[in-house]
């Protein structure tokens, strides 16, 4: 009756034109010089020292060599990029900052340092698995935001986006920590394993088990989600990802460290238990990780009717909102079956939500989040 009564207003976003990329003004070149310059520092280093700074699991998917023809270019590049800022005029100290952190790379031997054997190590620095996570998802989500955005006024560099570039870079770098913690809380539910259903998972066809698997997992996600929203003592934990007040690829990477670890190793127990075909794992592993950041896009697309199966931006987007009805509904990660089933669904029609966040305003900086959990419960008790 509620969702019938409320008046649904349209969002407003006007262009922040200081904040906004055009072209020519050398704003684009100096932040791409500066972040490639970051990046390939950062390659060179895990080229370097990659029992310290790449992920154990994560180099068996990729050729160390081959990526070093990536790292060629992004270096060139950053190079170039530096050297336009000083053409185009502006953003100088930005180019000079993007050619300095490359020459840097250069000397520590660039794109051609021998590539070793790595002895695998339980905890480690997710340098590898930063890099590249940034690459893809910035060209393959800015350029979806660029294309087809739900608001064409909002810039990239809008506000707090800082402050997600670094959950973004923490939550990647601790991606060794996340498994060895699922790990350990998964060892628990041993006797639970059995080895004929596992045989038998394991015999169906590979599509089916990326089916079953989608569905354990989002129907643990669900309710591990509901209970960060329901349960009033653990709430300012998952409050952090509800702060962000502008929704872009990088909102979705905000996340309180405690929640991304019960999140991951929550969803680890259905995976250990099914003990699927790994190539069943690996596209359901590529599937979440793509969902996840596109349901936070600043995108308009629809996806037509699969948007009633599967969690998309709006539907996402109405989680985020701090609209009366929309408050703790569409807590699925994946379909929207179990917000349906469980009367948490909200979709009206082709509304989208005015306005994001939460309730209550949280601190803005990332030490202030992290001490949320604790803060709030004391000012509770103050007011
Ligand atoms: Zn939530
Ligand atoms: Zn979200």
């Amino acid at each position: 009756m509620m969702t019938q009564e409320y008046q649904y207003k349209k969002r407003e976003v006007t262009l922040d034109k200081d904040r906004e990329f055009r072209l020519g003004e050398g704003r684009i070149s100096g932040y791409s010089s500066l972040i490639l310059g970051v990046l390939s520092l950062l390659a060179v280093l895990a080229y370097l020292f990659p029992s310290y700074l790449t992920t154990t699991e994560l180099r068996q998917a990729y050729d160390a060599e081959q990526l070093q023809s990536l790292l060629k270019y992004g270096m060139y590049f950053s190079l170039f990029f530096g050297v336009l800022t000083f053409v185009l005029g502006k953003y100088r100290r930005m180019g000079a900052a993007g050619i300095s952190l490359t020459l840097i790379a250069f000397a520590l031997g660039g794109y051609s340092i021998p590539v070793q054997d790595v002895e695998p190590r339980a905890l480690s620095l997710g340098v590898d698995w930063l890099i590249l996570a940034f690459l893809g998802s910035a060209f393959v989500f800015m350029t979806l935001e660029k294309l087809m955005p739900k608001y064409k006024n909002q810039v990239i560099l809008r506000k707090e986006w800082g402050l997600d570039l670094f959950y973004f870079c923490f939550n990647h770098l601790a991606i060794s920590a996340i498994l060895l913690y699922a790990n350990y809380h998964v060892s628990h539910f041993e006797w639970a394993l059995s080895p004929e259903f596992q045989n038998y998972i394991q015999s169906i066809p590979l599509l089916l088990q990326v089916v079953i698997i989608i569905l354990c997992a989002d129907f643990v996600l669900y309710w591990e989600h509901r209970f960060f929203h329901e349960v009033k003592a653990i709430w300012p934990i998952h409050a952090v990802h509800h702060s962000v007040e502008t929704m872009d690829w990088l909102a979705g990477s905000r996340g309180h460290f405690l929640q991304v670890f019960s999140e991951r190793a929550m969803v680890m127990i259905p995976l250990y238990l099914l003990g699927a075909d790994k190539a069943a794992l690996d596209i359901y592993v590529t599937f979440a990780a793509l969902q996840a950041v596109l349901i936070h896009c600043n995108t308009k697309v629809k996806f037509g009717w699969l948007r009633y199966i599967f969690v998309t931006p709006q539907f996402h987007h109405w989680h985020h909102s701090s609209e009366k009805p929309a408050i703790d509904t569409n807590y699925s990660a994946h379909l929207v079956l179990f917000d349906w089933l469980f009367g948490t669904y909200h979709m009206p029609n082709d509304h989208w939500p005015a306005d994001y966040g939460t309730t209550r305003k949280l601190p803005t900086s990332f030490i202030g989040q992290l001490f949320y959990p604790l803060t709030s419960h004391i000012s509770d008790k103050k007011s």
